[in-house]
């Protein structure tokens, strides 16, 4: 399963850049292109294995689905309503350039600010 792996790699990448020890993670949100491959509902499913007993195991994923953006010759970039046209949506020229929705990206990671040490040890134990 494709999204399985890809879950691995975002967890291990967030865990990677937490301090130590790790605080507690709220939330995670990720952009996902619509050209990625990845299906977001197997990639929410296939997260929930991967953050099982790492610092990410409370923490929500938010999956932000981005469009297929060309570079139309005539227009410049334009969205695609659908993955399935590739003609620039204003004038209709048939274009591959194909600049965003590629795209697998960590949007930002949200710790829990108020937790102090004390907290982190019970969180912990
Ligand atoms: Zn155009």
């Amino acid at each position: 399963m494709h999204e399985l792996s890809v879950a691995h790699a975002v967890v291990s990448t967030v865990v990677d850049a937490l301090p130590s020890p790790p605080p507690r993670v709220l939330g995670i949100r990720v952009r996902v292109g619509e050209l990625s491959g990845i299906v977001p509902r197997a990639l929410e499913f296939a997260y929930d294995v991967a953050a099982q007993d790492t610092p990410l195991a409370d923490a929500a994923l938010v999956i932000e689905v981005s469009p297929v953006v060309i570079d139309c010759p005539a227009c410049g970039p334009q969205q695609l309503a659908s993955t399935h046209d590739f003609r620039c949506p204003v004038c209709g020229t048939p274009c591959g350039a194909v600049i965003g929705g590629k795209e697998l990206e960590i949007l930002d990671v949200t710790l829990d600010d108020t937790c102090v040490s004390e907290d982190m040890v019970e969180v912990s134990a």
